[in-house]
């Protein structure tokens, strides 16, 4: 589990995001369609999805998209630069 810590660690370290990857493709056909849902830190290595495709497939509004949360860090980050 990542905690909302955890992840901005991860991402002030590695400006990788961590998400919840719920449509993973299975490579093979048939059911089920997804792998079981799981974290990512960057991109899929299974399907190459990253965040933001995750988001699309949410069908999300921004405020409650998974990447709202890392381009509020990046703006932190600024502030100090
Ligand atoms: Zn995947």
């Amino acid at each position: 589990m990542y905690t909302v810590e955890k992840r901005k660690m991860i991402y002030i370290i590695s400006r990788k995001p961590t998400w919840f990857h719920t449509h993973c493709l299975t490579p093979t056909p048939g059911t089920p369609l997804w792998h079981d849902p799981t974290w990512v830190i960057g991109d899929c290595e299974l399907c190459r999805m990253d965040i933001d495709n995750q988001d699309w497939w949410n069908n999300c509004s921004y405020n409650q998209s998974q990447r709202k949360f890392y381009d509020l860090i990046e703006k932190d980050l600024k502030v100090w630069i």
